[in-house]
């Protein structure tokens, strides 16, 4: 995100960006979200901040209108949003996936999606749907003789070697060796 794009946020007072980042005012000591109904402050006087601890670390302290310091679970505007994403994501992760559509069905835009999402989880909508089907893939190898291939279709990973790489790269495994491991 610009400063340019953080600038236009604060002005406008859009509470689309809460979460994503805060705002600090040099001449008053005090830092904001970008939300925030206080008197917009000057650009030149204006620091942005990505997450709370920064802004304090730095010596600014939360305002008592917006409170940026209150806990994310108590006060989050985006929350809504993106445990609705999230729920669209576990309910089905092992279909093709289509961020877009969706966006599209949170009517949000893609971009916005993507960064609340990685704001929220410390990862990506891609990673976290790949953790899902290596989720799905090591019950399946653990519980059923279904042949190897075909775990990686119902676990929703069409390429074997995407398969195989993802598997590997979380398991430190093979699917095979998981298998016989946990047998
Ligand atoms: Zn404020």
């Amino acid at each position: 995100m610009t400063s340019e794009e953080k600038w236009k946020a604060v002005s406008s007072c859009n509470n689309y960006y809460d979460g994503l980042f805060y705002y600090a005012v040099i001449t008053t000591g005090i830092f904001c979200r970008p939300s925030c109904k206080a008197k917009t402050p000057l650009k030149k006087n204006t620091l942005f901040f990505d997450n709370i601890e920064d802004a304090l670390k730095d010596g600014f302290r939360p305002c008592k209108m917006c409170r940026p310091d209150l806990n994310e679970t108590t006060y989050e505007p985006n929350k809504e949003l993106i445990e609705r994403a999230k729920e669209i994501i576990i309910n089905s992760y092992n279909k093709p996936f289509n961020r877009k559509k969706i966006a599209h069905k949170l009517g949000v835009s893609n971009n916005h999606l993507a960064r609340l999402f990685k704001n929220y989880y410390g990862m990506t909508i891609s990673e976290y749907i790949i953790g899902l089907r290596m989720e799905e893939a090591t019950r399946l190898l653990t519980h059923t003789d279904i042949e190897i291939p075909e775990v990686a279709l119902k676990a929703g990973v069409k390429s074997m070697s995407n398969f195989y790489k993802s598997f590997k790269e979380r398991t430190g495994l093979t699917p095979k060796e998981y298998r016989m491991k946990s047998q």
